[in-house]
């Protein structure tokens, strides 16, 4: 239990896989142009941009589909994931 008023030590969030939270999974069509949008809204920060390209890093998306909300080409859909 936190003491009330304290402050949690930071940067442990690369620690806590948040991927396997996910009931959809995000994928990215050939129609994504890498303008980086979803980059900037991912909460998890899962997405980098390579090669022009959305990649995204599965070991911590959780699934909240913002990424595919945001992207204005609609390159990127959810699918159920298979467990
Ligand atoms: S917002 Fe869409 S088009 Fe832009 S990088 Fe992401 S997936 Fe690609
Ligand atoms: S579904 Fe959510 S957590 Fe996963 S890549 Fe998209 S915005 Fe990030």
């Amino acid at each position: 239990m936190l003491t009330e008023g304290a402050v949690c030590e930071g940067g442990k969030s690369r620690l806590n896989k948040t991927g396997s939270w996910r009931n959809l999974r995000p994928e990215v069509s050939e129609r994504c142009n890498g303008c980086g949008i979803c980059e900037l809204f991912c909460p998890d920060s899962a997405i980098a941009i390579e090669d022009k390209k959305c990649v995204i890093d599965y070991d911590y998306c959780k699934g909240c589909g913002i990424c595919a909300k945001e992207c204005p080409k609609e390159a990127i859909e959810m699918k159920e994931e298979r467990k």
